[in-house]
């Protein structure tokens, strides 16, 4: 069964923001993506230290990504620490964990639209900034904690995102892209390891990228 949310108003207004006016500095959201996958693979790995009950104990730590030019979709996976409902509906409905606030504050300072343009680079507008090449998100996610259910967050950058269970068997989070009509170029591969190689040289997990095999 489906449910829908409603985005906080300061998350309406930014992905407002992202979706309208930023398209330069657009590739930017796989460089966001890779480090929210970073981060869940480092607090695995941590966590892996203090807690002996995780799901997929021997899983490698890990990112894949997979695409289909032709069809214009992007999935980013990872074997991290994952989201239980509870922290998708947290993390992914609010912006009180991320520097979208910031950003928010600056573009409103910002002179003109080309500072604004700027200003994106300069901070960590975090997983909402998917929404500049994206018409569909959805993160499907399950979290390291044994007794947990996958869940699946779905939201095309309107005021509404829904939440509803999933099938995931193993740990982590996957999120699948439908990339816009004008930003396709995103799937292929070349450009996502140039991508890759500019922005999100310094993670310290591997990394694969791949045509989707089906
Ligand atoms: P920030 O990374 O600055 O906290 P983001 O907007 O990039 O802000 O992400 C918001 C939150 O969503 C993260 O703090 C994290 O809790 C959660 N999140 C995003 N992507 C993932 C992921 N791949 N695995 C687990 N949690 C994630
Ligand atoms: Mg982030």
């Amino acid at each position: 069964m489906s449910e829908m949310f409603t985005f906080q108003a300061e998350t309406q207004q930014l992905l407002d923001i992202l979706i309208h006016s930023l398209y330069t500095e657009r590739e930017i959201f796989l460089r966001e993506l890779l480090s929210n996958a970073s981060d869940a693979l480092n607090r695995m790995q941590f966590t892996q230290l203090t807690e002996s009950d995780v799901l997929d104990p021997e899983a490698e730590l890990k990112i894949t990504i997979t695409s289909d030019e032709e069809a214009g979709t992007m999935t980013i996976s990872d074997t991290g620490i994952g989201m239980t409902r509870e922290e998708v509906i947290e993390n992914l409905g609010t912006i009180a964990r991320s520097g979208a606030k910031n950003f928010i504050q600056a573009l409103k300072d910002a002179p003109n639209s080309e500072a604004a343009q700027n200003i994106i680079g300069q901070f960590g507008v975090g997983f909402y900034s998917v929404f500049m090449a994206a018409d569909t998100v959805q993160v499907v996610t399950r979290s390291y904690k044994p007794d947990a259910e996958a869940v699946m967050w779905e939201a095309d950058g309107g005021t509404a995102y829904s939440i509803e269970p999933a099938h995931k068997e193993t740990r982590g989070t996957d999120i699948i892209i439908k990339l816009k009509d004008d930003a396709k170029e995103f799937a292929s591969p070349w450009k996502i390891k140039d991508i890759i190689r500019r922005h999100s040289d310094y993670i310290a997990f591997p990394i694969y990228v791949g045509d989707d095999e089906d």
